[in-house]
């Protein structure tokens, strides 16, 4: 029994939902699930069709993105992954796709505004876009800089990766984490949910306003505050 088997188990559920929650299609997106002791994540092998991955052909990568274990090349965004884990230690889930909604909005380069309470359970800011890669990015070590591209857009807005674990990256499209494989998949499909509303709600009325600080703080402080009061404790 592999000392990793915990991690390929988590990816691989991981990555079967993206398919089944409508948010990748073919081989698009990856997930990885990574354990900061062991300074590994397992991830999605480079285009394997979901329904032929089983959790022995997750890929166990080191933060600088060695393969350490496995005989299939990772997915081609690994490096992306492996930026965000070596910088960001309370992540232990990272979540790609090319949704179509959060992918619409990473395309025109826009923040997702803040408009309802759906969006302010999960962070009390605009979901951000980074802005589209630099040639000299692009033409570089592409996937690596784009976990820069990531922490560089939180750090300009004076972001907290704790709190908004979501973001379009310009011209491309969203990446989300979380503490576990599950929460990075969760945050990536309410992303496009509020993509999808906040498209509609502009259709709706183009002078919509951005929710109220009151609503925003509620809703947030509800789920999240010291004295929260969601669900189940
Ligand atoms: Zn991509």
């Amino acid at each position: 029994m592999s000392q990793y088997e915990h991690l390929q188990q988590a990816a691989y559920e991981a990555n079967m939902q993206l398919p089944k929650l409508g948010l990748v299609i073919f081989t698009f997106g990856n997930v990885s699930a990574a354990d900061h002791n062991l300074g590994v994540f397992a991830i999605k092998p480079s285009g394997v069709p979901y329904e032929n991955l089983t959790p022995e052909k997750m890929v166990i990568v080191d933060f600088e993105g060695k393969t350490v274990q496995g005989t299939l090349r990772p997915s081609s965004d690994t490096l992306t992954h492996a930026v965000l884990y070596a910088h960001w230690p309370e992540i232990g889930g990272v979540c790609h796709t090319h949704s179509m909604y959060g992918t619409a909005w990473a395309q025109a380069q826009r923040d997702i505004p803040i408009f309802g309470t759906t969006h302010a359970d999960y962070t009390t800011v605009d979901i951000p876009c980074a802005p589209p890669m630099s040639d000299a990015y692009i033409e570089g070590d592409y996937e690596y800089q784009t976990g820069f591209q990531i922490m560089d857009c939180f750090k300009d807005k004076s972001l907290d990766y704790k709190e908004t674990e979501m973001v379009l990256v310009g011209n491309h499209a969203p990446f989300s984490w979380g503490k576990t494989a599950a929460k990075a998949v969760h945050n990536s499909a309410v992303l496009e949910a509020i993509a999808q509303m906040a498209l509609l709600t502009e259709q709706i009325n183009p002078q919509a306003p951005r929710l109220k600080n009151a609503l925003i703080r509620k809703h947030f402080e509800r789920k999240h505050g010291p004295n929260s009061y969601y669900g189940q404790s």
